[in-house]
């Protein structure tokens, strides 16, 4: 079968591969189309101890069951499905009380050695698939992952944030349209969405933030104080990974306020405690998602109350350089590209 190799630092090339033999309990899945993800662009430009050269990555996948290993229902073959890509272990402590995504013996498709979903084929557990109504087009059913990461993230706000709670995001990519998304449909007025890229930006207003900030050109955190009357804002969801992003997403806040921090990047950030400590802010990390998360943004688009798919590009994975390459210059408008094998 044909499968998208990450080569060398900023290098996707396609070549053969055998096609993996679904083993006990397990599925192949006959891939449809793969999300880009944020994570994969880190492998891509060399930043991922986790995605070397030689893998195959990606993870946001869906597609048809093609073949049923053993003791695996062989209702679900020819049936299309949409794939949790987080296989848990299901037997930790942490699985038992539902919190798969700090399972004690994971893995993720696309990452380490285990193959992904830039590929015709790819098998995982029968358990990480659910069937995918017909009417979700392919650039939503990639977005179910990422929105899963969302759930997961928007999940964390404590109740004590107020009836009518308000919150600042920072980011525009995925995960920032991701969290926007899920926030507003849990009632969470959005005031600010803080992206430098004048086309992201303009997506995220489209999509509910009620103002977009400029990191470049504007006082982030005292335009969000203008924003709420000198208050703050309840919640600070950060989706960038950057030092500057996550402190601002704390000094934003109104006293007792939660930041949450979702991005990946930098590994250090630097925090007056003091003030932390006086205002009581809460630093909230968040990381994956649950089953329970991935289920819910699973009903959210497979109901169709999510739909993102003019803003999705599907590229032929024979074009994956050129995806890579888009990702890695200027996305535009792009909420995700996706590779269609
Ligand atoms: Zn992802
Ligand atoms: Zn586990």
């Amino acid at each position: 079968m044909r499968a998208l190799y990450l080569a060398a630092t900023r290098k996707v090339e396609l070549r053969g591969m055998d096609q993996p033999q679904a083993g006990a309990g397990e599925v192949l899945v006959k891939v449809a189309a793969t999300g880009i993800c944020g994570s994969d662009m880190h492998g891509f430009v060399g930043r991922s101890p986790r995605r070397q050269p030689g893998l195959v990555m990606g993870h946001e996948t869906h597609g048809h069951v093609a073949a049923c290993g053993a003791g695996v229902d062989p209702a679900l073959k020819g049936q299309r499905v949409a794939v949790n890509p987080l296989v848990a272990c299901g037997q930790c402590e942490m699985c038992r009380a539902g919190r798969q995504n700090v399972c004690l013996d994971w893995y993720l498709i696309g990452m380490d050695k285990v193959p992904g979903a830039f590929a015709e084929y790819v098998k995982l557990p029968s358990r990480q698939v659910l069937p995918l109504p017909a009417s979700v087009g392919d650039g939503d059913a990639v977005m179910i992952e990422p929105l899963a990461n969302a759930v997961h993230l928007v999940g964390h706000a404590p109740v004590h944030a107020g009836l009518f709670p308000t919150a600042a995001i920072w980011g525009g990519g995925t995960l920032g349209i991701a969290t926007l998304v899920i926030a507003r449909l849990r009632g969470i007025r959005v005031v600010a969405v803080i992206e430098p890229n004048p086309k992201r930006a303009a997506v995220a207003k489209e999509l509910g933030a009620e103002t977009t900030l400029d990191p470049k050109t504007q006082d982030v955190v005292a335009e969000i104080k203008k924003l709420t009357g000198g208050r703050g804002v309840d919640l600070g969801f950060e989706a960038v990974g950057f030092p500057i992003c996550r402190q601002q997403s704390a000094a934003a806040l109104v006293r007792g306020g939660t930041a949450l921090l979702l991005g990946i990047d930098h590994p250090e950030t630097q925090f007056d405690f003091t003030d932390l400590v006086r205002r009581e802010i809460r630093l909230q990390c968040s990381y994956a998602y649950t089953n329970r998360d991935f289920l819910e943004a699973f009903n959210l688009v497979a109901g169709g109350q999510i739909k993102l798919e003019r803003w999705i590009d599907i590229l032929p994975l024979e074009e994956g350089q050129a995806g890579f390459d888009r990702l890695a210059n200027d996305p535009g408008d792009r909420v995700k590209i996706a590779l269609k094998p």
